[in-house]
C-alpha cells in the first residue's frame, strides 16, 4: 500500500481550530510528594476531605450492577428530589456529569466567534477553557484587590456582543461570596438577553451575612442560571454530578447541548441519597467552614494578607513568590494550587493545615523580614 505523497515529507497535523491556540489546557490539582516520615495531604483541588455520608456509599452499591444499561437520560428521580426540596418544577432543572460540563453546555448555547463572554479573573479555570472553546472574545475582569469581583467594571464592559457574564460565589480561587443587594443592583445593569451563570460550586460552605441567594434570583430573573455540583460539600466529585436552575427555555436550551447518558444511574442515586441527608452534608460543610476560619485567622495573625475566605479553601495571594511558597509546601508533603497570581489552598486534615501554617510562619520570615 503507497501513503499519499506528502511534499514535504513529514506527516502534516490536522488542521484545529484556531480558537485552540487562545486558552490554556484545564491543569488539574497536583498529588503530594511522598517524604519520608511526613503524612501526605493533597490540598490542591478543593474536594472535600471527608467519604461520602454511609448511606451514600449503601446507595451506590446497591446501583453496582446497573452498568450494562444506559441511565435514566432524563435523571427523573434525581431533578424530582431536587425539585422538590428547591420549590421549583422539574422543568427548572438539569443535571449533568459535573457542573463542569453545565460550564460547557452554557457556552455552547450562548456563544460563538462573534459574542463576548465576561467574567472575573482569577476566577474558575474553566471559564477561559469554555468560552475560548466556542471562540467568543474573553473579558477577563480583574477582582478587586479584596479578591471580590469588580461588578461596577464587569457592567461597563457589556457590550452589544455580550451574550454571557459569568459569576462565581464564593469565588474560586479568591474566596470572597457575592451579596444578593450587590448582585441584584449589577442585574439591573444587565440587558435581559444576556445570559449570567451563577456558579455556586461552595455555596453550602458561605457563612457571611446577606450571602446572594441563587435560587430565588433565578425565581426573579429569566436571564439567570444557578450552577451548582455534588463535587464540593457532598464530597461526591469522583461521580461526576452537577445541576443547574434556570427557567424553562434555557433548561431546554441546556438538554439539546449536553452528552446523552452523561450522568450514570450509581451517580445519580448517590447524589439523590446525599439530597436526602442535607442536614448532615450542611453540619459537615459548617464544620468544615469553622476550621476554614481558624485557618485564615492564623495566617492573618501571622501578617498574611488572606481576602474574605467563604468557600472550602484559603487564597494566599503571593503573586511572584507563589512557586517558592508552593516549593515550600512540596517539601513537606503539601500539595497546594499554585495559580500564578497567588496559591489556594485547600481545607483539610488539621494536621495538614498546621502544617502549612508553620511552613507559612518560617517562609514571612524568609521573605519579608
Ligand atoms: C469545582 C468547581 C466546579 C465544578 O466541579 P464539577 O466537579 O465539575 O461539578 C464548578 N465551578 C467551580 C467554581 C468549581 O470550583
Amino acid at each position: 500500500m503507497t501513503s499519499p505523497d506528502n511534499s514535504a515529507g513529514t506527516p502534516s497535523t490536522p488542521r484545529l481550530r484556531a480558537s485552540l491556540e487562545t486558552f490554556p489546557p484545564y491543569v488539574p490539582g497536583k498529588e503530594p510528594k511522598r517524604i519520608d516520615g511526613l503524612t501526605p495531604f493533597k490540598l490542591s483541588s478543593n474536594e472535600n476531605y471527608l467519604e461520602p455520608l454511609p448511606a451514600v456509599i449503601d446507595a451506590m452499591a446497591a446501583h453496582a450492577k446497573d452498568p450494562a444499561l444506559y441511565p435514566d437520560d432524563a435523571a427523573l428521580a434525581l431533578r424530582t428530589e431536587l425539585a422538590a426540596r428547591l420549590g421549583v418544577s422539574i422543568d427548572e432543572l438539569i443535571v449533568t456529569t459535573g457542573a463542569s460540563e453545565l460550564l460547557v453546555a452554557l457556552t455552547q448555547i450562548t456563544s460563538d466567534a462573534t459574542t463576548e463572554a465576561i467574567y472575573p479573573w482569577p476566577s474558575f479555570e474553566m471559564y477561559p477553557q469554555t468560552t475560548g472553546l466556542a471562540g467568543a472574545k474573553r473579558v477577563e475582569v480583574p477582582v478587586r484587590d479584596d479578591g471580590r469581583h469588580d461588578l461596577d467594571a464587569m457592567a461597563a464592559a457589556i457590550t452589544d456582543n455580550t451574550s454571557l457574564i459569568i459569576l462565581c460565589s464564593p469565588n474560586n480561587p479568591t474566596g470572597p461570596a457575592l451579596r444578593d443587594d450587590e448582585v441584584r443592583r449589577f442585574l439591573t445593569q444587565v440587558p435581559d438577553h444576556v445570559l449570567v451563570a451563577l456558579d455556586e460550586a461552595y455555596w453550602e460552605f458561605a457563612t457571611a451575612e446577606g450571602v446572594v441567594g441563587g435560587v430565588e434570583l433565578v425565581a426573579d430573573h429569566p436571564n439567570v442560571v444557578l450552577v451548582r455540583t455534588f463535587s464540593k460539600a457532598h464530597a461526591l466529585a469522583g461521580l461526576r454530578v452537577g445541576y443547574a436552575l434556570a427557567h424553562e427555555a434555557v433548561i431546554q436550551g441546556l438538554f439539546k447541548a449536553v452528552i446523552p447518558f452523561g450522568v450514570t444511574d450509581m451517580s445519580q442515586a448517590a447524589a439523590q441519597e446525599s439530597l436526602r441527608h442535607s442536614d448532615e452534608v450542611d453540619v459537615r460543610a459548617k464544620e468544615i467552614a469553622s476550621v476554614r476560619d481558624d485557618f485564615a485567622h492564623a495566617l492573618r495573625d501571622q501578617g498574611w494578607d488572606v481576602p474574605e475566605a467563604q468557600g472550602n479553601f484559603v487564597w494566599l495571594p503571593l503573586g511572584e513568590l507563589s512557586s517558592a511558597f508552593e516549593d515550600a509546601c512540596v517539601e513537606q508533603a503539601v500539595a497546594v494550587r499554585n495559580l500564578g497570581d497567588g496559591v489556594r489552598i485547600s481545607i483539610g486534615q488539621r494536621e495538614g493545615l498546621d502544617r502549612v501554617l508553620a511552613l507559612a510562619s518560617v517562609f514571612r520570615s524568609e521573605h519579608f523580614g
